[in-house]
């Protein structure tokens, strides 16, 4: 059974006690809002998310989407809750007034993102793309295309959707071949097939827009010739009346694995209308804008799902009686005790537990410096939080949604046969969760770009913004009594991430093959240790706040540490030696050796 509440409490302990609170009353502050209102606003997105989204969460599944004659029809209850979702307001949540939106930080649509992944991904994905392409917009478009498109967009009214893909080229959008002709009125004729758009299709809202990436006539080779249109499914008039259908159209949609309520399309562009965004030749730089926010958010999709499969495997672990402890009978009352007694499923819920909520924490904290930085004056200051979300930003995305798809694939496991059947909706969380380390950059490639370009970047600047702050950290609680079981571990681990830093960075001088190869390791290691970092903060909050801890919070905030800080960070160890043993044992393997058992 998929069960779910909001973790509204971790949300407050985050709000109240991690994030630094002079800095989050500034930014609520700034958005009008403050502390009880972000409450009640929290309280009534995990209403939405537990009342309306998680009931045909499983049912949606089962039906997916329909696809008749170019149209795309949604799973039964998503055009009501999605309604419902505009006319809250969810959709702008972020956006700036003077488009319609309520301008709340950042960190807040962070937590309302992760309640709508854990209740139902596929829901999330239409107003998630929307958000991308106002994000989009708002960066890098005119203030013609931003007075048109945003306003509409912000309240849902319109949805958005991102065109990169193609049948030739994923990851390389060098590839790319849709083309857009300038006419003389100063719009494009854009011609191309687009592939695996997702919510490029659907009948939940009146207009899609669409951002291509297209080359136009004699453009530069590679991505140095690419730029970003918008292209409208109906074209509307100067006031946003809708007017003429564009020359687009889906063709059909895929057949998938899983978000199998989100319709992912062929789209045909034939010399549809579409208007240039931001610079000619400069739709890498605009879409790389845009996509430090998406990345963030596949990334909280991943905590999302992890968090839906800890409290789906933790309730099962309660109920299933089977075997009994081997210590002592729990439940002598009963045939059996409950699984939850075995050591085995304890650990596998801790590790679930205690990744989920670091990496909260974490999120949490580089949300918080999006926010510093959109309203930072501070040049120093703005750079720093800078920094940091791009340093974090290909961290995040890729280890959460690592843990997603290994938290799902756990939580079958508690769930034992009952959660490889499709009755209780637990193989769905694994096939939900299994796209989010694929899209929006696979996390291969986020790895690359951490190691191949946040490591260098500003002579090691980036890096810096974590190192120092760890560093400053571990020598002002070195003598921290409470913190006995967090200080040592963190230290060790982070001492290994420098020495591997180094390692990394001196071997690919001569070999970029030697700092690649490792990439994924490395990503890990960095995040176990950052997350680390994030436990050692909860500890020693939760030990000053010990004496007001009637339900015990705090108390199971400091023990799930010690089993972070014992059990999961020490993996460091391991991805330590095998880092060092160099990249020589795949770069050099002969590539006949890859089929030796047999003729390919
Ligand atoms: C359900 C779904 C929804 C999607 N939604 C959208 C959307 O809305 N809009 C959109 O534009 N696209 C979308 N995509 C496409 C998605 O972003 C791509 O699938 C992804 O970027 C990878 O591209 P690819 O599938 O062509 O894989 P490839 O690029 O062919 O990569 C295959 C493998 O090779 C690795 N690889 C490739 N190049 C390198 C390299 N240089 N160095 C190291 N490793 C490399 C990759 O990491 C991957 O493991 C979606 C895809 C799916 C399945």
């Amino acid at each position: 059974m998929q069960v779910y509440k909001a973790p509204l409490k971790d949300y407050k302990f985050l709000i109240k006690d991690f994030l630094n609170s002079s800095t989050t009353d500034l930014i609520l502050n700034n958005s009008d809002i403050d502390q009880s209102d972000l409450e009640m606003i929290l309280d009534e997105a995990a209403k939405f998310c537990e009342e309306e989204l998680l009931p045909i969460n499983q049912s949606s599944d089962s039906e997916g989407c329909i696809f008749n004659k170019g149209k795309v029809a949604t799973p039964k209850g998503f055009i009501k809750a999605y309604k419902n979702f505009v006319e809250n307001g969810w959709q702008g949540i972020s956006v700036e007034k003077k488009y319609g939106g309520q301008n709340l930080p950042y960190f807040v649509n962070m937590f309302l993102d992760e309640m709508i992944s854990s209740a139902n991904m596929s829901f999330g994905l239409y107003p998630g793309l929307t958000s991308n392409a106002i994000d989009a917009i708002e960066k890098s478009a005119s203030n013609e295309i931003k007075d048109l498109y945003l306003p509409k967009l912000s309240t849902g009214e319109w949805t958005g959707t991102m065109n990169l893909t193609e049948p030739q080229c994923g990851t390389d959008l060098g590839l790319i071949k849709t083309m857009a002709s300038p006419q003389a009125n100063g719009s494009y004729k854009i011609t191309g097939t687009k592939i695996f758009i997702t919510c490029g299709e659907h009948d939940l809202s009146e207009n899609i827009i669409h951002l291509v990436l297209a080359k136009t006539p004699n453009s530069p080779e590679g991505i140095k010739g690419i730029s970003m249109f918008v292209v409208p499914k109906i074209i509307p008039d100067e006031e946003g009346n809708l007017g003429e259908k564009n020359s687009l159209e889906c063709s059909s949609i895929e057949k998938k694995m899983g978000i199998n309520a989100s319709p992912t399309c062929v789209m045909h562009y034939n010399e549809a209308k579409g208007w240039l965004v931001g610079d000619l030749h400069k739709g890498m730089k605009a879409m790389f804008i845009m996509m430090n926010g998406a990345r963030l958010m596949v990334g909280v999709q991943g905590l999302g799902m992890a968090e839906i499969s800890y409290q789906s495997a933790l309730y099962y672990a309660k109920e299933r009686l089977q075997g009994r402890s081997l210590k002592e009978t729990k439940n002598p009352d009963k045939p059996a005790d409950p699984i939850l007694v075995h050591p085995e499923i304890r650990k596998n819920l801790l590790k679930i537990k205690t990744l989920t909520e670091g990496i909260r924490g974490l999120m949490a904290w580089t949300g918080l410096q999006v926010d510093i930085s959109r309203i930072e004056k501070d040049k120093f200051k703005k750079q720093h939080s800078d920094d940091w979300i791009a340093l974090m930003t290909p961290i995040l995305k890729s280890f959460s949604t690592e843990v997603g798809c290994e938290a799902s694939s756990l939580a079958v496991q508690i769930y034992g046969g009952h959660g490889y059947i499709r009755d209780h909706g637990i193989e769905q969380l694994v096939r939900d969760a299994r796209i989010a380390p694929i899209y929006e950059g696979t996390n291969g490639i986020q790895a690359l770009d951490l190691v191949g370009r946040k490591m260098p970047m500003h002579t090691g600047r980036l890096l810096k913004s974590f190192f120092h702050v760890v560093k400053e950290y571990l020598e002002k609680n070195s003598f921290n009594y409470n913190l006995s079981e967090f200080i040592p571990p963190l230290a060790k681990s982070f001492g290994r991430l420098q020495q591997i830093t180094s390692f990394i960075a001196l071997k690919g001088l001569n070999d970029p093959d030697e700092a690649a190869g490792p990439a994924t390791d490395y990503l890990k290691m960095f995040s176990l240790v950052a997350i680390g970092y994030v436990w050692t903060q909860y500890a020693e909050i939760s030990y000053n706040k010990g004496k007001e801890d009637p339900e015990g919070f705090y108390k199971a905030k400091i023990e799930s540490g010690k089993y972070y800080m014992s059990k999961i960070l020490p993996e460091t160890g391991s991805l330590m030696s095998s880092i060092l043993s160099g990249a020589k044992y795949y770069n050099e393997f002969d590539d006949k050796y890859f089929d030796s058992g047999f003729a390919l």
